[in-house]
Formats: C-alpha cells, structure tokens, sequence
C-alpha cells in the first residue's frame, strides 16, 4: 500500500483545493500536475487535509485490561479517527513505571503499526502516591518516555510534585497532572451543584481540581519545569492557567472532546454512560472551556479515551467506572463544538490536534504541518458529512461512548501515517 499516491483537489486546512503528491513516505509537492506514472489516484475533492493527529491522553489498558481494550484494537480506533500518534496513558496492570514496561507497550505499538504510540511513564511507583518512579531510566529507554503522569490518580503530594517537576527538568520532560484533590472529592460521583443535588449524587466541587491546578502553576514556576494540565473542566481552571500563562510560566493545557459538548445534564437519567472523571460541568464552564480553547489558553484537544467493558460501565451510577471512549469521535465533536459554532477554523483545529500536542509531547520531527519534505502523516476529512454515532460500529472494543445515538458532523475519510494509508475510505486499509 505504500508507494505513491495522488491526493487530488484535497484541501489543506480548508484552504483551496490542490493536488498532494506523496512519495517515498513524505509530502513531495503541493500543487497542480498530473499524477506521475505509477501513482494511486485518490480523489480528495471537497475533503479537508490536516496534519495527523496527535492525542496525548489514550487509555489503550494494554498490559493487563485486555477486556477493555489492547493495543492494536485501540490503535485502530486512533486511525479510525485520523490520528497518526497517541499517547497511551501509566495506569496499566502492571502500572508503566519502569523501563521495561514502557518498552514492552512502545514494541506493542510498533507491532500493531496503525498510528505512533508514545507511552506515557508514571510519576510514581505503582501510582502509590508515595514514591518516585525511574523516570531517568524510562527516559533512556527505547520507548524515550518524555511525559509522565499518575493519571486516574493525582500526585497530590506537593514534595513529591516538586521533586517530579525537579527531575524531568533535566531532559526536557513534562510532568501532566490530573487535577484532583483526593480529600475534597472523596466518595464524589458528579458536578457538585444543582444537578447532583437534584439527583442525590455525592457532589464533586470545581475547587477540587482548581486548587491543585493553581498549586502546581505556582510550583511549576518555582521550579522552572514544564506542567501539563490533563483534562481542564472547569471555568476557574482556565483562568488561573490564563494567569499563569501571562506569567511566562512552561504551564500547558488539555480539554477533552466530552468536556467542550456535554453538560451536567446528561446526567439527568442516571445513565453511567456519562460518568467521567473529571465530571461533566455546568453549561458556563463548558463555554468558557470553549474560549479558552479558542483564544490558546487550553493548548490542544486530548481524548482521555477510557474504554471500559459493558460489565464495568452498565451497572448502577455508584459502581459503574469512570470513563468514556472518545478518539473515534474526536474530530468530529470538535467540529461541532468549535469548527461549526464559528470558534475555530481548520487550521486552528491542525494547532489545537496535530502541532501543539505534538510539541507538548516532546515528539521528534516539526509535527502538526503540511508541506512538501515533511511526513506525509495526514488526515482527509470530509466536514460535509453527518451521521449518527454507533459503537458498536467502532474498532474499539469496549461501547461506552457518550455520544451513542447522537448525530454528529464529519466523516474521516482517509489517514495516512508517513505516506502508508492506516484508513481509505472510512475503513482500516
Ligand atoms: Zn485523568
């Protein structure tokens, strides 16, 4: 399947309509000319062309939850979704916190070759909160770790975050937090205000998380080291990362694609399929996560896909998991949410999914552009399609998706990972 291909009348960024020459795993040319001898015509008129996309927050459970998910099915969802590099997050059984784990997923990854999986290292040993992890050696591994997080679990522990921040400092890493103050969400189940109070739902402040997100703003600067905000959800979260932006402080930011479209309302039914952690928000945060989005306060879009089997998710609220599958549907909510509200145009959607995370990710290579003698990993998406979302249609294995049923914009038509397609035509190639 490699080889040359045509990608006729595409449109870079949503800009005008050209011919993308791809050759030899690179973007040979931009622009008008026929199709060499031997080149595989592929007509891309009226499709979007992005760079690939890079998650940095996926949850692909491989080792441990293969029921869940593994590698090569949760690669394929990345694929499925135009994404070319994901990210797999620490919270794995065993946890990733060692170099051989770190290298056992990265060779997984290779193996399934459907996009690039960059594994995430934990901050601490076995995400136990009490301990420093290797983080030099995961660093030196082949799997070259760069950003590290105890994801699912805070580094609540401020010595420990400083010293964290402290050690990853020397190579250039990131530490990426999830913001959660363990003592002030204990037992918490939804947003806390008017609608977990309606539904009897154990309350989940926005302070639980702004609170640890200005903590370790301030101790990022103190430090001089590089902080990764997981999954903003809140109004107060983007001012203070707003403030300390303005500071000049190495403070960045991710949003998920559920926390810019859905509201505490969902909730309304008790349907666990809208139990995540962080919870949704009110309708005020989720617009000014939008804004934040949109004017660079929130760098980029990560999915925290988080697949969970049926027997984890389609129980009671109060024991059902936390989480929601998020990369086949990425693009598309974000369309909605921003492309189609007037938020943000193509190229904006190109920064915000495919440069910043790249660069936040420490991924080698300029990342996140589209022109001749660079990677051909792209994505061709059609913005005039609609339809409605059906898990059981996805590559991945688990079905807890929280837009089921919902009828959302665009189609990933094609993606290419340097210059071998990974999807043609919707399907995996
Ligand atoms: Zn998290």
């Amino acid at each position: 399947m490699t080889g040359t291909w045509q990608l006729r009348g595409a449109r870079p960024l949503g800009g005008e309509p050209t011919d993308i020459l791809v050759r030899d795993g690179l973007i040979d040319s931009m622009g008008g000319g026929g199709a060499p001898a031997g080149a595989q015509v592929l007509d891309a008129s009226g499709l979007i062309a992005l760079p690939g996309l890079v998650d940095l927050h996926t949850h692909l459970r491989e080792p441990g939850r293969e029921d869940a998910e593994t590698v090569e099915t949760g690669t394929r969802a990345a694929a499925l979704g135009g994404f070319t590099a994901v990210h797999a997050m620490a919270n794995t059984e065993p946890v990733a916190d060692t170099a051989g784990v770190v290298e056992q997923i990265w060779r997984l990854g290779r193996q399934a070759g459907h996009c690039d999986v960059h594994p995430v290292g934990a901050v601490t040993v076995g995400l136990g909160g009490a301990h420093l992890a290797e983080l030099g050696a995961m660093a030196d591994s082949a799997a070259r770790v760069r950003v590290f997080s105890d994801d699912g679990r805070c580094v609540s522990d401020a010595v420990l975050m400083r010293r964290a921040l402290e050690y990853v400092k020397a190579f250039g890493g990131v530490i990426a937090q999830h913001a959660q103050e363990p003592r002030l969400t204990e037992g918490a189940q939804l947003n806390e205000g008017e609608v977990s109070g309606r539904l009897g739902l154990t309350g989940w402040p926005a302070v639980a998380e702004e609170a640890v997100v200005a903590r370790d703003c301030l101790l990022a600067a103190h430090v001089g080291s590089a902080l990764h905000v997981c999954h903003v959800s809140t109004a107060g979260s983007v001012e203070i990362i707003r403030w300390a932006k303005s500071k000049g402080w190495r403070v960045t930011a991710e949003v998920t694609p559920h926390h810019l479209l859905l509201t505490d309302d969902c909730a309304a039914g008790y349907d666990p399929v809208f139990k995540v952690n962080p919870p949704l928000r009110t309708a005020a945060d989720v617009a000014a996560l939008r804004a934040g989005l949109a004017d660079g306060t929130i760098d980029c879009v990560a999915t925290d896909h988080a697949p969970h089997p049926v027997e984890d998710k389609e129980t009671e609220w109060d024991s059902a998991a936390f989480g929601m599958t998020g990369l086949e549907t990425a693009l598309r909510v974000v369309q909605q949410a921003m492309v189609d509200t007037g938020l943000l145009d193509w190229a904006g959607v190109a920064d915000r999914m495919s440069r910043r995370p790249a660069a936040i990710g420490r991924l080698p290579g300029p990342g996140g552009v589209l022109e001749p003698g660079l990677p051909a990993s792209l994505t061709l998406y059609d913005a005039s399609a609609s339809g409605e979302v059906d898990p059981r249609a996805h590559a991945s294995m688990s079905r807890n998706s929280p837009f089921a049923g919902r009828v959302l914009p665009g189609r990933v038509v094609a993606t290419f990972r340097r210059g071998t397609p990974t999807v043609l035509d919707g399907k995996l190639a």
